[in-house]
């Protein structure tokens, strides 16, 4: 079973502190920090997206709601991508 690490950041939708569970190996083979991790959380459900360094702590998060139902597929850095490319509201 992989080793989990829970992470805690504030969040301004949900006006409180989540506890994210991310692997505790996720930042190996990362080619570069911070990088980009996608936590789905909340009802109405919404993005936090944290920036994380190599020791997995929090360099910087920014909220994005409005998601819609394939919120699955932003759980990768791909769709990080996808996320940036595809919306206006993402600066
Ligand atoms: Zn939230």
């Amino acid at each position: 079973m992989e080793k989990m690490k829970t992470i805690f950041e504030y969040c301004s939708l949900c006006k409180k502190t989540v506890a994210i569970m991310i692997p505790a190996n996720l930042a190996m083979n990362k080619d570069f920090f911070p990088f980009a991790y996608i936590d789905v959380h909340g009802n109405p459900v919404h993005e936090l997206i944290l920036f994380l360094d190599a020791n997995l702590s929090i360099r910087s998060s920014i909220i994005c709601k409005d998601i819609g139902n394939d919120f699955t597929r932003n759980r990768n850095e791909d769709g990080f991508h996808d996320l940036v490319n595809s919306r206006n509201t993402f600066k």
